[in-house]
Order: C-alpha cells, then structure tokens, then sequence
C-alpha cells in the first residue's frame, strides 16, 4: 500500500527538531528505535497514524486559524471517512464476510469527555456520530442499529457504505476464502489522530470500517476508550492502528498515556507498548499493530511491530511523513 512506503523525501523536513536515534532492547533482539525529539514546544500541532496527508493538511487547517483540537480531529479524519478509494475508513471501506460495511469510531476531548459508535451501518461520518454520542447522550458507546438510529435522529443521511470496488474484492474473497476471516496484515488502515490546539487543548479521534472480512458483530480496538484511542490532558494522548483483539488486550492507548505520565517520552512509551503485545506473542510475526503519542508539551513518538509504518505531523515545522522504526525491523 502507497502510504505504508517510507517517505523519506517528504515536501517539507523538520528543523532541528531530530535528536540522535537511541538503541534499545525490545526482548528479543537488538533494534533501533526511531528519534526522539527535543523537548521543544510547537503547537499547534496534529499527529495521525499512516500518510494521511489530505486528513492531517485538513486538520491542520482548523487548528491554524484558531480552531479547537476536537473540531480538527472530527474535520481531520472525516476526510479518510468520505474518501472512497480508502478501504479501511468510512464509505468505501471492506465489508465484512456477509458483505456488510459496519464502521467504529471514538473521539475523546480535553476533559475525558468521550463518545463512541461501534458496527454501525449504512452512515457514511462515524467520527460525528461520536461525537454527538458525547455531547449530546448521557452514554458513552451506541452499538449497531442503536447507532444507526441514533444518527437518523441526529440528522445524518442513510447511504450504501460498500462501493463496487470493495464489493468486487469482497465477491473474490468469498470464492477461495472458506468463510474464514483471517488476520491479515495489509487490511489496518486506519486512521487514529492526536492534536493539541494553540490553547493547549488536547482531543483524540479514531475512525476504521475494522478487519476486512471480519465474522459480523467483530468490533476491534478502535471505537473503545483506553485500547485505539486515549487522551489526558495532564499527560498527552495515544492512539492505534493494527489489530485490535491484541491492542484490546494490552488496553494499548491508555498504557501508553500512562507510561507517558510515568516519565517516558511518546517515543519510549511506543516502543513500550509494542514490547508489551509482543511478549504476549512470543514466536508470532503475522501481525501488525502501530501506535502513535503526543505529550502535552508537542512532543510525538510511533512505533510499530511490523516495517513500514509511518505517521504524519503537522505544525509550523512543517508537514511530515515521519518513518517509524519496528520491532522486527525497519
Ligand atoms: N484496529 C482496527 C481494528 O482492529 C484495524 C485497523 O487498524 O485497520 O478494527
């Protein structure tokens, strides 16, 4: 996939911001873990799982002209949801093995305020579903058809989510498939994205159509509080891109804020996060889990378990596709 590439030459490089790459143990081999930036304060500032350059670049516009950071994660990711060539966000996303596209999505602001639509169909901006979830429900979570009406009732418009395109593919799968989903590490997408405004507010938002494939009713890490996505406002904020069952398992996103609170850096506590998964995986490389961080003061940090994973900056430095190195290798 085009955006897992490395971009080495992206349009625009960060000054002066790139300290020295550390090494560290990660259990069971010796690997390099990307740089740790300085402590230097830029905000405002946006971060988002994978090159997701026209999300970021969006967001990024909120945040420049004095919006908040919860208005430029919901604008930010809807960006992915409405795009129909992304197959792992929104309207266009892969269905699952009956061939329905169910959608997750959470958000989370300053306050630890949060909402959340898990296997919702047939709505084409699960991240503002969410959100009106949060601001306007006494809940924090709507499930499947609750969500769908609850979005009726918000005003949202019933569309068909499954493109020719992903039915197409889908009608492939089926033909040599068994019925059987599978975890596969080229179907994780999805888009998790962090940003602080320049009040210094901090809100998180993730958003993913979920495993391609997937037995109906699955639900990954992504629309849950603390596994795809977590914000503190007096530490900074994670999120996760990859598979979910593993992320749920080590309530990934709030570790990783937690360690942040602790002392380590966004970068430190990625790498953490990732040892964490893979100690619980001894012996398993057919998986791929990402995560990314940003501490209160605009410092970020990504780590992956598989090569290849990048994740996007933007702030007056400059808009970046930064490189993350990999537990099993850059
Ligand atoms: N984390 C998502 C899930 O498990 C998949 C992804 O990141 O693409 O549903």
């Amino acid at each position: 996939m085009e955006r897992r590439k490395f971009l080495k030459n992206s349009t625009t490089v960060t000054a002066g911001l790139i300290s020295a790459p550390i090494l560290a143990s990660c259990g069971r081999e010796k690997t390099t873990v990307a740089p740790i930036q300085d402590s230097k304060t830029v905000l405002p500032i946006v971060i988002c799982t994978w090159n997701f350059e026209n999300a970021s670049a969006r967001a990024w516009e909120v945040l420049s002209t004095g919006g908040t950071a919860l208005d430029a994660i919901e604008q930010g990711v809807m960006v992915e949801e409405n795009d129909v060539n992304n197959q792992t966000v929104g309207k266009g996303g892969r269905p699952d093995r009956d061939g329905n596209v169910t959608l997750d999505a959470c958000i989370m602001d300053k306050d630890g305020n949060c909402g959340a639509v898990l296997a919702m169909q047939h709505i084409a901006n699960p991240i503002s579903v969410a959100r009106k979830v949060m601001e306007d429900t006494p809940h924090v979570m709507l499930v499947g058809k609750g969500a769908e009406q609850f979005a009726y009732e918000k005003g949202f418009k019933k569309v068909n989510l499954l493109t020719e395109k992903s039915k197409a593919e889908w009608l492939e799968w089926k033909k040599t498939s068994k019925y059987k989903p599978i975890i596969n590490i080229e179907n994780h997408d999805t888009i998790g994205m962090l940003a602080i405004d320049e009040n210094g507010d901090i809100a998180g938002g993730c958003t993913t159509s979920g495993m391609a494939y997937k037995m109906a009713g699955r639900v990954g890490d992504s629309p849950i509080i603390g596994a795809g996505l977590f914000v503190d406002k007096e530490v900074g904020g994670a999120t996760a891109t990859g598979v979910g069952e593993e992320v749920i398992r080590t309530v990934g996103s709030f570790l990783i804020v937690e360690l942040m609170r602790q002392g380590k850096s966004p970068q430190e506590a990625c790498v953490e996060g990732v040892k964490r998964i893979m100690a619980k995986n001894e012996g398993r490389n057919d998986f791929q889990i990402g995560f990314i961080a940003i501490n209160k003061k605009g410092e970020t940090g990504g780590y992956c378990i598989q090569p290849g994973f990048t994740y996007r900056t933007y702030s007056k430095e400059g808009h970046v596709n930064n490189p993350s190195n990999s537990f099993l290798g850059t």
